[in-house]
């Protein structure tokens, strides 16, 4: 068989199994309500938590601005680090209370570099089952072994850290992107320091709304992030633009920017982005009436959906998945909701496990009662329609 016979059938097969992707187009700005292939939709898709992508403030600021281009020109340690790079990195770190920031184009590249850098042949990184994918990558990318524990089960990861060689490296999402519930990282904090280990969390869906000032799950918990703590958060969700950054400890970032080579061999983020991320980062610090409402927003939609019988997960945050189980149920549930003007995802393996496809609702702060009101209407209309 040719290669190219090789991708027909694979293709075909990915089809027949409903698993089948194709990115659907956008033509409107973004935000909340969109069109979305050729039709006006409420938009509960979007990672854009506190509703920045559609900021006026952060478009005039980078408008406004006659030194941040659009291209960096080159790689950090080349010429690509521009003045407005380094002062987010420092208000970043202020924001976190941390030593150093460094930033990366993306969560995906900052995944990879984190565990190739720090880790070592012999070592290892002791991941939670539902990781992001790109953490997931980044332990491929690493010379250390790579062992898994179920769910947040803590038993587990004890068992792991006792068997562990070398330097056991803790990696674990704060907010799982998938199931929208937290790492139970009081337990994970126990056990790293019993054992020695480090901690690697990934805060993508968590700076910005998860803790009282969106300082992600330490804030949530009244944890501190210690010496042996490494975060990653994305600038592409609740900040709204795009891009990505490590806090840690100056070690960290020092081994980071002389190890890690999806920071190296890469070039910088447009300057104008990283100008776009300082204003984000002063409206993420001030958006407390934002994450109120949000936090309404999920409370009435978990009340209500469960009345409605609905099978929800264990999540307070603006990720409300809703389980149905097989692919093609879930491709039908969002069909529905897209002809009732709602863009709702279907997520299904291998994102999710066999049997576990579901609609991935999220929350943006510029979601209205009303926004709520038609998909709650929307998914009642979806149970009428089954046996
Ligand atoms: C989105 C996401 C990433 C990747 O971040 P990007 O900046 O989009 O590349 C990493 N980890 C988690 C948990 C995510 O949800």
């Amino acid at each position: 068989m040719t290669l190219r016979q090789r991708l027909q059938q694979r293709l075909a097969a990915q089809r027949a199994a409903d698993l089948w992707r194709t990115p659907p187009l956008v033509t409107s700005p973004t935000g909340t309500h969109i069109q979305l292939n050729g039709r006006q939709v409420i938009n509960f898709a979007a990672n854009d938590y506190l509703g920045l992508t559609e900021d006026p403030d952060i478009r005039a600021a980078v408008c406004a601005d006659d030194q941040a281009g659009f291209g960096s020109g080159a790689a950090h340690l080349v010429s690509g680090h521009h003045l407005h790079h380094h002062l987010l990195e420092d208000e970043l770190a202020d924001w976190l209370g941390v030593e150093r920031v460094l930033l990366f184009s993306t969560g995906y590249m900052a995944n990879l570099a984190v565990q190739q850098a720090l880790a070592q042949r012999g070592d290892t990184l002791i991941h939670d089952k539902l990781n992001h994918a790109s953490l997931l990558d980044g332990a491929r990318l690493s010379e250390a072994v790579l062992k898994r524990y179920p769910h947040v089960d803590m038993k587990a990861l004890a068992r792991r850290l006792a068997a562990a060689e070398g330097q056991a490296i803790i990696v674990t999402d704060g907010v799982f992107s998938m199931d929208g519930d937290l790492a139970p990282l009081p337990e994970i904090m126990r056990l790293k320091a019993a054992h020695s280990a480090w901690l690697v969390v990934d805060e993508a869906h968590a700076f910005g709304v998860v803790g009282q000032s969106g300082r992600g799950t330490f804030e949530h918990f009244g944890l501190t992030a210690d010496e042996n703590v490494v975060r990653v958060g994305t600038l592409g969700k609740a900040f709204g633009v795009f891009g990505a950054f490590v806090a840690g400890t100056t070690e960290v970032i020092e081994a980071l920017v002389n190890f890690a080579r999806p920071w190296i061999y890469t070039t910088a983020l447009p300057p104008a982005n990283a100008l776009a991320a300082r204003v984000a980062l002063k409206k993420v610090r001030t958006a407390d009436e934002a994450r109120a409402h949000l936090r309404r927003l999920i409370d009435r939609f978990r009340r209500e959906a469960a009345g409605l019988g609905l099978t929800l997960m264990a999540s307070a945050t603006p990720i409300q998945p809703v389980l149905l189980g097989e692919a093609a149920r879930a491709l039908a549930w969002s069909r529905r909701l897209f002809e009732r003007g709602l863009h709702v995802p279907a997520i299904r393996p291998p994102t999710v496990p066999q049997g576990q496809a579901r609609l991935r609702i999220t929350f943006s702060a510029r979601h209205t009662e009303a926004d709520l009101d038609h998909l709650l209407e929307a998914l009642e209309a979806c149970c009428r329609a089954e046996p």
